[in-house]
Formats: C-alpha cells, structure tokens, sequence
C-alpha cells in the first residue's frame, strides 16, 4: 500500500483539492508547499520575507527555504504513517534533496510505498481555472467560480467569510507560473519514471473521477 505519496502537475491541476479528500481518507497530513510558504509570509518569518519576491513574480522560492520548511515539516510525528508532498519537489534539484531528507528522516518507507502521481491535463484548460480559483481565507476550501461556485456568492459555504483570490491567481503571474513549471517542474516526470515510482492520471475530468483513478493507485 503506498504512504508517500508525490503529487506532480502544472498550477491549477487540482491537485490540491485531491489532496484534501485523500489526507481525510488515509488520515495522513496533506503537506502544502505554497500554503506552508504563504502562513511563513503572513507570519513575517525571515523565510517568508525571502519567499514572498519570488511567489509575486511567479519564481520558485530558493531550495534552501524550502528544504528547510518541508525538511521540517516531514519529520513531524504526523509524517509517521504517510504524507502527501503538494508542491514539492518542483525541480530535479529539490528532488534530489527530499532523497537527502529521507535519508535522514526519523521514518523510513520501502520503495513500493512511495508513488509519485502526474495530473496530467491540457494547458490551455488551466489559465481559465486559475483565474476563476477563490479560497476560503479560514478553511482553505477552494472554489471555481465556474465549475464548482459557492452557494452565495463570493461566500465560503462553511464559514460565509467572503472568498478570496490568490494574489498569483492572475493571468499575467499565472502565465509565468507555467514557463517555471515547463522549465523545472516537467523534467521531474522522467525523473520518477527513472526512479520507477511514476503514475499518470488524467486530470482533464469531474472531481469523483480524477479522485477514484487516484485511489486505484493506492493499492497498487
Ligand atoms: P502553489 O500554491 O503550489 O501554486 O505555489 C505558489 C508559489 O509558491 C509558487 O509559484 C512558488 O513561487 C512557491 N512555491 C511553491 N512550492 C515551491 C517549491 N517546491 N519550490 C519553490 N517554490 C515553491
């Protein structure tokens, strides 16, 4: 049964929504990348002060911020039975790193219980599910103002705070967002395949389906 799971693909992919449902399922922490760099910029970390240039402008944040925070992050308590890497690795080089992690990681997991997964799902559906992408400021549920609206809107179902929309949500930093991800994030495909922990699903389709490919791979 696989316990670490990597979860790869372009801004937008929804990734993160999937993340959410599984970490419920498996009880496992749903390890956020951006979100554990946007709470260190909101917090006024010296991290976050070096962090938030880089996400304005659409660049990946230095590896030795990151590595630290998901470095961190991993050898928590919680990381024991499994975790979800959202946002992490996204270059050859912080792949690389996270092998230097587990090395040293308190928890250790076997080869076959690692799963690299790849939403795959065509560029051009993405910039429209970016820019349409609200967030719920307290619980962090995310919404598409398409395809998935709150019931009132610019509402959060749960906690009727008023939405908001990410500040690297627009086309101009999105568009940004997908040459870094082309740059470095891509080449980490043949990097797992290589590793043999790869998996592709699509993710060109419904929630319910992307999320019931996704638990096929578990057991697997
Ligand atoms: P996300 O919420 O995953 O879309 O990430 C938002 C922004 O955070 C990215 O555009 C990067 O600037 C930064 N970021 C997230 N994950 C990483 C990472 N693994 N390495 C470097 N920067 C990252």
């Amino acid at each position: 049964m696989k316990k670490v799971f990597i979860f790869l693909g372009p801004p937008g992919c929804g990734k993160g929504t999937q993340t959410d449902t599984l970490s419920k399922e498996l009880n496992i922490p749903h390890i956020d990348t951006g979100s554990l760099l946007r709470e260190n910029i909101k917090n006024e970390t010296e991290f976050g002060k070096i962090a938030k240039s880089f996400i304005d402008k659409g660049r990946l944040v230095p590896i030795e911020v990151v590595a630290s925070v998901i470095g961190e992050r991993i050898s928590r308590e919680d990381c024991k039975t499994g975790y979800i890497l959202d946002g992490f690795p996204r270059s050859i080089e912080q792949a690389e790193s996270l092998k230097a992690m587990w090395e040293k990681s308190p928890y250790k997991f076997e080869k076959e219980e690692k799963v690299a997964v790849y939403f795959d799902i065509p560029t051009d559906v993405l910039v429209e599910r970016l820019v349409n992408r609200r967030s719920c400021p307290v619980c962090g549920k995310i919404y598409n103002l398409k395809s998935s609206a709150p019931k009132v809107e610019g509402k959060c179902d749960i906690c009727n705070v008023e939405l908001i929309q990410r500040k690297d949500d627009t086309e101009e930093t999105a568009v940004l967002r997908f040459e870094t991800y082309n740059r470095e994030t891509k080449p980490l495909l043949d990097f797992y395949q290589n590793e043999g922990i790869l998996v592709q699903i699509n993710a060109n389709q419904g929630i319910d389906a992307v999320y019931s490919e996704l638990k096929k791979v578990i057991n697997d």
